[in-house]
């Protein structure tokens, strides 16, 4: 598109908007790959897309040049001037939000009309919100698609199946009710400055939610089975009133360990004490 923008560098140095490490900042400079990232959801034209931390605006312009309609949330003032520059690129398609994205209302944001959420957030945000987003009650959620940022070890437990040592309560809450996969690793030379570690792209969309289950329920059940999952169910579902007979009932050996559990099986279990 002929939008003229000067280079993600250049931005970056006009603005002087160094990396800040407190906030997480890893930003992402190379726009084929920007491009890429904001093609994994699909055709993104009049979409409304949520967007959190975009920093000085590399994923924000990838989105903006897919015909999203981006609201982006981002928490450092110091990236507000060089996101109104594209704003003012893209007329009435960008609405950035100052401010702490734990704290918001996303839904409110679009007033009830669906969004897909694209972020390359740091890590322990990254979690929180991905944990808000796939754990509410209410199902399907407003949004539509999940594009995250993760470090790849982080990544691989949110897709991990049942039986291998990522497998755990990321993996469930991704699963139970969604459709999970790896859509991209990213090598840490992509990032400026680079993290310690990889990093890899999950997407997530929503799937028919299994009836009857309270998912706070599921929860405490994944809650209590990986908190110790060296242990038998047996002795790591005792604290969790209704499941030992719940096991019982649904034939499941107490001697087996919370990774050997397939996410049915968790499912039927949050179902028997969601009763
Ligand atoms: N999206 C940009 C990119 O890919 O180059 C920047 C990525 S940087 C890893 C993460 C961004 O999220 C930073 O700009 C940081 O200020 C912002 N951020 C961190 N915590 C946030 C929060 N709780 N709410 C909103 N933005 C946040």
């Amino acid at each position: 598109m002929g939008d003229c923008l000067p280079p993600l560098r250049e931005v970056i140095a006009a603005h002087g908007l160094s990396a800040s490490k407190s906030l997480g900042q890893n930003f992402l400079f190379d726009e084929q790959l920007l491009n890429r990232i904001a093609a994994i959801p699909g055709d993104l034209s009049d979409r409304n897309v949520l967007e959190v931390g975009p920093g000085p605006g590399g994923l924000t312009r990838a989105l903006l040049r897919a015909g999203a309609q981006v609201t982006a949330i981002e928490m450092d003032r110091r990236c507000l001037p060089a996101l109104a520059e594209l704003g003012e690129a893209f007329p009435g398609r960008l609405t950035v939000i100052e401010g702490d994205a734990l704290k918001m209302d996303h839904d409110a944001l679009f007033d009830g009309a669906p969004y897909a959420i694209l972020s390359n957030l740091p890590y322990n945000v990254g979690t929180a919100l991905f944990t808000r987003w796939m754990g509410g009650e209410a199902w399907p959620p407003n949004w539509t698609s999940l594009t995250l940022m993760f470090q790849q070890e982080v990544a691989q437990r949110i897709v991990a199946q049942p039986g291998s040592s990522a497998y755990g309560r990321l993996a469930v809450l991704a699963q139970w009710r969604g459709i999970a996969r790896l859509a991209m690793k990213v090598h840490r030379s992509a990032f400026t400055p680079p993290p310690k570690v990889m990093s890899a792209i999950v997407h997530v969309q929503p799937a028919a939610m299994p009836e009857g289950v309270s998912a706070a329920k599921l929860q405490a059940v994944t809650a209590a089975a990986f908190g110790q999952r060296r242990k038998m169910l047996r002795q790591s579902l005792k604290g969790v009133a209704g499941a030992p007979d719940a096991l019982e009932t649904l034939g499941i050996d107490p001697q087996r360990r919370a990774e050997t559990l397939s996410i049915d099986e968790f499912v039927a279990i949050a179902r028997a004490l969601t009763r």
